[in-house]
């Protein structure tokens, strides 16, 4: 017969400081200005969201800025309704995948302004494809959340 050991819960939490740098902090300032800023490698020209400090295909460092479209083809999603820790949201939510016009990479954010209470119903309003467009937060504290979700256009 094997023993059974006993579990116990307990929860961990790790506060920490995270060093935004020059390009994420004026990616957020811009938020809080309704501007979405994307920088552009001068090297293979392409344009990435959010801002970054270096090209990830060509290493190059990126200073050349570009406020780009808060319009997007929506290219995935997931919708989410299960709790769990951590979350900034309580579900039902839904997360995109957007391809921002004219940028080289997609962003990852809210899809929002539709019911999101029965997956049938969130899948008649949504697919790979629908375009979306940044919907505000009225109150803006230079932070992602500036954008409270993309909205579907139709
Ligand atoms: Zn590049």
């Amino acid at each position: 017969m094997t023993k059974e050991y006993e579990t116990i819960i307990n929860t961990i939490t790790l506060p920490y400081r995270w060093a935004l740098g020059p390009a994420w902090t004026r990616f957020f300032d811009g938020l809080k200005e309704e501007k979405i800023y994307g920088t552009r490698c001068r090297k293979c020209k392409k344009i990435f969201v959010p801002a970054r400090s270096f090209c990830p295909d060509c290493f190059e460092d990126l200073d050349e800025w570009s406020d780009v479209s808060q319009e997007g083809t929506l290219r995935s999603w997931t919708l989410v309704k299960k709790s769990h820790y951590g979350q900034v949201r309580r579900p039902p939510y839904a997360l995109g995948l957007i391809h921002l016009d004219g940028t080289d990479c997609d962003f990852i954010h809210f899809i929002g302004g539709i019911d999101l209470s029965d997956l049938k119903k969130v899948r008649e309003k949504i697919k790979a494809g629908t375009r979306v467009k940044a919907v505000w937060n009225k109150e803006k504290n230079a932070n992602i959340h500036d954008i409270s979700y993309f909205k579907p256009l139709k």
